[in-house]
C-alpha cells in the first residue's frame, strides 16, 4: 500500500490522562520525520468545531514528555455527538486539507472518530484514559500513573487509619469500570474492593456484607480496615455512616477525585504513549486507514476502528479471584 498523506492533525479528547503529551510528541515528531505537515487541534472535538487549529513543529512538543495533562487541552462536546457537528468537523478538516486525524482519548472519543471516518476522514485512534475501559486494548495511556497516584494516597491513608484504629473508605475513579479500584485494592492490601462490574445495585446488601466482614476481621484481631470503592458505585458517605452505626468502628471517607488525573506520567505511560504514537505514524506511512492502536498480549497492535468498537472486555477473572482471595481473612 502507498501512502498519499501530506498533512495530518492530532487532538486529545475526553478526560485528560497523564501520558497524553508523550503521545502527542511521538505523533508530531514521527509525522515530521515522514515529511508530513502537522496541525494540532485544541480542546478536542469542541476546538475542531470552533476551528481552533494551530501548526505544529518539532519545537511545539519540546519539554512536554514529562508533563501531566495535555498541551493540546481537552474538552467534551455535545454538539460533536450530533450529525451536524460531525459534518461540520469533517468540513473544517477538509478546509485545512488534513489527510488523516489522530484522536487520543477514550471510548467516547473513538465513537466520535468512527462518525468522522464515515464522513470520509481517515482516522487513527490511540487509547488515552485513566480508566482502562477501552475494550480492544489491555492498556490505556494514563492508567499506570493514575494507579500509582491512588496507591500512594491509599498508603498514606492506611498509616492514619491504622494509628487510629479506623475503617477508611477510599473512593477512586472509574464510572463504569473497576480497574483502578481492583489494581489499587490489591496493591494496597485493602480489606474490600467494590467495583461496578460486581455490584448488584443493592447498597444495603453491600453494606451488610462489609459489616459482616469487618466483624469477622475484628474477631481475628484486626483493628483497622481499608475499603476501596469505585466511583461508579458511589454512596461512600452513606456506607461510612451505616458501617459506623452497625459495627461501632469509626469510619471515614476520602474521595481521591481529580488528583488521580494529574501529575507527571509514569515511565510506563510515557513509554507506551511513545510506542503507540510511533506505531500510528508507521500505519499511516504504510497506507493504512481508520485504525485503532492497541496493546494486546504484550504487543502493540491495531484494529479496524469499527471492529475495535464492537469488542467487549470483562474484568479478567484472575483479578477478581485474587481480589476476593487475598483481601479477606
Ligand atoms: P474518558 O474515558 O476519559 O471519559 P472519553 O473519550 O470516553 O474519555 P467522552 O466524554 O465519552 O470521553 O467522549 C469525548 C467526546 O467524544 C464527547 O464529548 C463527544 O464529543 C464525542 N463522543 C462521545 N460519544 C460519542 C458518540 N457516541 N458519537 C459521537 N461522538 C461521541
Amino acid at each position: 500500500m502507498e501512502s498519499n498523506i501530506k498533512k495530518i492533525a492530532v487532538l486529545t479528547s475526553g478526560g485528560d490522562a497523564p501520558g497524553m503529551n508523550a503521545a502527542v510528541r511521538a505523533v508530531v515528531r514521527g509525522a515530521l520525520k515522514q515529511g508530513f505537515k502537522v496541525l494540532g487541534v485544541k480542546r478536542g472535538y469542541q476546538g475542531l468545531l470552533e476551528d481552533d487549529i494551530v501548526e505544529m513543529d518539532a519545537a511545539s512538543v519540546s519539554d512536554i514528555i514529562q508533563k501531566g495533562g495535555t498541551v493540546l487541552k481537552t474538552a467534551r462536546s455535545s454538539r460533536f455527538a450530533t450529525k451536524e457537528g460531525v459534518e461540520t468537523g469533517a468540513r473544517i478538516l477538509r478546509e485545512h486539507e488534513v489527510d488523516a486525524l489522530v484522536v487520543i482519548g477514550g471510548d467516547g472519543s473513538f465513537r466520535g472518530a468512527l462518525d468522522l471516518s464515515r464522513e470520509g476522514i481517515n482516522l487513527f485512534c490511540i487509547p488515552g484514559t485513566i480508566d482502562l475501559d477501552v475494550a480492544c486494548t489491555d492498556y490505556t495511556i494514563g492508567f499506570d500513573t493514575a494507579c500509582n497516584t491512588a496507591m500512594d494516597a491509599i498508603d498514606k491513608i492506611r498509616d492514619t487509619s491504622s494509628s487510629h484504629g479506623r475503617c477508611s473508605i477510599i473512593e477512586v475513579m472509574g464510572r463504569s469500570a473497576g480497574y483502578i479500584a481492583t489494581h489499587c485494592g490489591i496493591a494496597t492490601g485493602a480489606e474490600d474492593v467494590l467495583i461496578p462490574e460486581l455490584y448488584n445495585g443493592d447498597i444495603e446488601e453491600t453494606i451488610q456484607k462489609l459489616c459482616d466482614h469487618i466483624e469477622a476481621n475484628k474477631g481475628a484481631g484486626k483493628t483497622h480496615f481499608l475499603v476501596v470503592n469505585a466511583e461508579g458505585i458511589g454512596h461512600s458517605e452513606y456506607m461510612a455512616e451505616k458501617i459506623q452505626e452497625k459495627t461501632g468502628v469509626k469510619t471515614v471517607v476520602t474521595i481521591l477525585g481529580y488528583i488521580q488525573r494529574g501529575g507527571s506520567p509514569s515511565c510506563r505511560d510515557r513509554f507506551m504513549a511513545t510506542m503507540m504514537g510511533v506505531h500510528t505514524i508507521d500505519l499511516m506511512a504504510m497506507g493504512y486507514s481508520n485504525r485503532v492502536v492497541a496493546f494486546k498480549d504484550g504487543e502493540i497492535v491495531d484494529y479496524d476502528i469499527q471492529k475495535a468498537l464492537r469488542m467487549r472486555k470483562d474484568m479478567p477473572q484472575d483479578i477478581t479471584r485474587v481480589t476476593r482471595l487475598l483481601v479477606r481473612f
